[in-house]
């Protein structure tokens, strides 16, 4: 129905609907404080609605795509009275297309005025129309050999985009490709073959474009390719979207009979970040380009580029200083293992305090120390402090820790960890097990095998290796399966959520399962409540670090909390030997307290709750194993409750206490597993008190099976870990047995070709080599390899050794000068060698 203030008589309605048929038009009118559009039946046939489709409020009118409805609110709200406005938008209609309308509007009575606002608007379908001219002026703006609109047309758009987004809060990003091998074929090989490149690439640019984006072509080598997003630039998808352009331009072109591999380089600005205006958001772009490498195909704008250079500069150089006069420091915080409590191990964090008594955060210098290389000797003064406090500590009596150093990605590209490692550890005296090593996913990126062999050496030395802030790179998972890693550290971005959010709890759980499966430890980052602490605990966390139980401190107080064995409250690790905790749920307190009075005589210990909302935050701070909660709560009803405690605390055992009525919600919630049993009301005492009873029985075996599985677990990743140790060293000795084997390979045939007898024997007396000259001279000795020397051979060596290891021996008809010398050498090369040659009897 219309309102009624401007409802036309019946032949009007009929004229009206002619009219808008023939024209291919539509209208509506609007009014009242939701301002209500009522279309008519034109604008619904343009739509494709239902005759009797509803009004709709004009700030959420479904036929509008949704950037736009926001200016056509804004419009009407903002109209002056009495004045007719138009403006062009797009409607949806309802099967699928998008039309171009003219809308023309008049507001007859303002918000302003007693009776409301009020107002009618005419559309007019001008989709046709448009299209033409869009074509016409594409054409009038294109580049001739490509077709692609050119940079006067691009200008253009981005204004308009400018001016869009004054009301859709959207802005764009320009992705400013060059392709230099275009003006290269066009020196080298005419322009016919830069032409042929370029049109190819026009084309692979129009079929990669998406309907948010257009593209246009700057120069005979360059291009531009527009993305329109949400305001604030999201840089990972941008990023993400480049280098897809880039993989997309970059397969090679066929040129006849050649391949050429088209490279681009992209610089990339954002509106309004880089630029206020069209023309300076490209002109970032397109310096920012210079930026780009072949390793980094991709550079972004950054605002104050130069005043950031000059800080970084500045900040480098204290870097150089605060290196020479000892302005760093390593602060030490505690891992702790959740099966008994104890400090296991430390991470060394560093700490820069200036001259001036103000401190820097290594996230603050550690990007600029990485950028100019300066990390490779901050991180090589890391090791060394860490060495030394290892040795320090034990000297001092403390109790052993080990010390778990950072290392940044760039020091494995830079510098040589391996040497610096060793000649730490020669220096100071401590061994590979004082120490662990941190590196992130990303140290991986760059030569991964050689960094991976690296570790693996180190690894089978004796150090640990954990993976740092999992979860936040690349994580695949195969390749985590062929790194030499020890424990697997997830990041605190998923720690600070588990109590609260049930999809990082599980996202937490099957890190830990897969970890475990990898045979891999897990240590929980950034634990700061017992609650978190608890739930890792339960999901099987090994390990935890955080300030929960210590934030980072200086060198002297972890001795103290090592020499005092600071641990974990006892019921928070471990086996505990808590009693068994019920908690009881129900919004009427005459049932709690009958509850209560029922349970007491069991001796559990007992907790309730009146609302699922506080039952959720007792279940944070306090193990519970048995949980029965009513169905009936105002708020959270009982199952829903439920299923929020079995995500969050899946081992409790969980069961309601309910009238008939909500039966079906209630079965449902058993199928699910969030509900274990469904006992009725009202009970009967003997029978309550017995389930509840067998459910402990439950959860008690099941706590055992757990501890079971998880002692089982450990100890298999304690064999793993050894394993991996183990096959490490092994695969280090057949190597260098096989280098000595090689080298020795190589003497072993300078020695046959000499031409004097060379024989050996080896520190048990039994002989172990002998060559050619020697076995033809000792025939019988080469059935006694491994044996003591027969008879002549015996005779021999004893006549050397008592003429002193040298003289005349004769042996058949000839006379020969021997030399028997003693080598004491490392392992293998260790016993007597024995070397005779033949002189000339005048000689003798
Ligand atoms: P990271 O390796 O993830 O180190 C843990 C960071 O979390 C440390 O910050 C630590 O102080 C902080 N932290 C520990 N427990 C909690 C907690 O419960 N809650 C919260 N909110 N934070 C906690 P820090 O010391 O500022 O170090 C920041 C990063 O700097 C480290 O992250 C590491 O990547 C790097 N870093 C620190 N020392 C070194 C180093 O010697 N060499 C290298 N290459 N990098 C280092
Ligand atoms: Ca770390
Ligand atoms: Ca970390």
């Amino acid at each position: 129905m219309l309102p009624n203030a401007l409802a036309p008589t019946e032949p009007l309605a009929e004229m009206l609907r002619q009219c808008e048929s023939l024209c291919q038009a539509g209208s509506f009118v609007v009014s009242g404080p939701d301002w209500l559009v009522q279309p008519s039946a034109g604008l619904l046939t343009l739509l494709g609605l239902p005759a009797d489709s509803p009004a709709q409020a004009l700030a959420a009118l479904a036929w509008v795509p949704e950037p736009e409805r926001k200016l056509l609110a804004h419009l009407w709200r903002h109209a002056q009275a009495g004045t007719v406005f138009d403006l062009r938008h797009t409607v949806l209609t309802a099967d699928g297309r998008r039309l171009q309308v003219l809308h023309r509007g008049l507001l007859r009575h303002a918000a302003t005025e007693p009776q409301g606002p009020s107002g009618f608007a005419v559309l007019h379908d001008v989709t046709a129309q448009r299209e033409a001219e869009e074509r016409l002026h594409a054409l009038s703006h294109a580049n001739e050999t490509t077709g692609l609109p050119n940079r006067a047309w691009l200008l253009q758009k981005l204004d308009m985009a400018v001016n869009a987004s004054g009301w859709d809060q959207r802005g764009f990003s320009v992705l400013s490709v060059e392709v230099p091998r275009i003006a290269e074929l066009a020196s080298s090989m005419g322009f016919g073959a830069a032409d042929a490149l370029a049109g190819a690439l026009a084309a692979r640019l129009r079929a990669f474009r998406s309907r948010d984006e257009f593209v246009a072509q700057m120069g005979s080598s360059e291009f531009a390719l527009v993305i329109r997003h949400p305001s604030g630039l999201v840089r990972a998808d941008i990023e993400a979207r480049a280098r897809a352009l880039i993989d997309a331009l970059q397969q090679p072109v066929r040129l006849g009979r050649v391949d050429v591999h088209p490279h681009c380089r992209v610089g990339v600005a954002a509106y309004p970040d880089d630029g206020p205006a069209g023309p300076r958001v490209l002109e970032a772009a397109q310096a920012a380009r210079a930026d780009a490498g072949t390793a980094t195909p991709i550079a972004f704008h950054t605002l104050d580029a130069d005043e950031r250079n000059l800080r970084a500069l500045a900040l480098e150089n204290e870097l150089r200083q605060a290196l020479e006069h000892g302005e760093f420091r390593l602060h030490y915080q505690p891992q702790v293992s959740l099966q008994g409590g104890e400090i296991y191990g430390v991470e060394a964090l560093l700490r820069w305090f200036r001259a001036d008594g103000s401190s820097v955060a290594p996230g603050d210098f550690l990007p600029v120390a990485e950028r100019t290389g300066l990390v490779a000797a901050i991180g090589d003064w890391v090791i060394r402090e860490a060495s030394q406090q290892a040795v320090a500590w034990r000297r001092a009596g403390v109790p052993a820790t080990r010390i778990a150093i950072n290392l940044s990605p760039v020091q494995f590209q830079v510098g040589d960890v391996a040497r610096s490692l060793r000649s730490a550890l020669d220096d100071s005296g401590a061994q590979a097990s004082d120490l662990g090593l941190e590196l992130t996913e990303s140290a991986l990126l760059h030569d991964g095998d050689r960094v991976a062999a690296t570790l693996g050496a180190l690894q089978a030395s004796g150090l640990e290796i954990s993976l740092d802030d999992f979860g936040t790179g690349f994580s695949s998972l195969s390749r985590l399966r062929q790194l030499p890693i020890d424990v697997l550290k997830i990041d605190r971005s998923f720690v600070q959520d588990i109590t609260t959010s049930a999809e990082a709890a599980s996202v937490v759980r099957s890190i830990i399962n897969l970890a475990h499966g990898l045979k891999v430890r897990v240590l929980a980052e950034g634990v700061e409540t017992e609650a978190q602490l608890r739930l890792l605990a339960s999901a099987g966390c090994d390990a935890i670090q955080g300030y929960f139980f210590s934030p980072p401190v200086d060198a002297d107080t972890l001795a103290t909390m090592l020499r005092t064995r600071r641990q974990l409250p006892a019921e928070l690790a471990g086996s505990r030997t808590r009693s068994r905790t019920l908690l009881l749920v129900d919004d009427e307190e005459n049932i709690l307290s009958s509850l209560r009075r029922l349970f007491r005589r069991d001796g559990y210990k007992l907790l309730t709750a009146t609302s699922g909302e506080q039952a959720l935050a007792l279940l944070a701070t306090t193990e519970v194993d048995v949980i029965v909660s009513d169905q009936r709560m105002p708020g959270m009803a009982g199952v829903d409750f439920l299923r929020r405690a079995k995500e969050l605390w899946p081992d409790t055992i969980r069961m309601t206490l309910s009238g008939f009525t909500d039966l079906q919600t209630i079965i449902d919630a058993v199928n699910e597993g969030a509900v274990f049993k469904f006992l009725t009301k009202p009970w009967d005492d003997d029978r309550l008190r017995e389930h509840v009873a067998q459910a402990f029985r439950q959860k008690e075996l099941a706590d055992e099976n757990r501890r079971l599985t998880q002692a089982l677990a450990r100890a298999s990743i304690e064999q793993a870990s050894l394993n991996r140790r183990m096959s490490s060293l092994l695969a280090q000795q057949r190597e260098q047995a096989e280098l000595v084997e090689a080298g020795a390979g190589g003497v072993r045939d300078l020695l046959e070709l000499m031409p004097a007898a060379v024989l050996g024997i080896d520190p048990e007396g039994t002989l172990a080599y002998l060559n050619e000259r020697a076995s033809e001279l000792f025939p019988q000795a080469l059935g006694s390899l491994g044996q003591p020397p027969a008879a002549e051979l015996a005779t021999v060596l004893n006549q050397l050794r008592t003429a002193q290891a040298t003289g005349l021996v004769t042996l058949g008809d000839q006379q020969w000068r021997g030399w028997l010398r003693h080598i004491d050498g490392a392992e293998f090369n260790r016993g007597d060698l024995l070397v005779l040659l033949p002189c000339c009897k005048d000689a003798a």
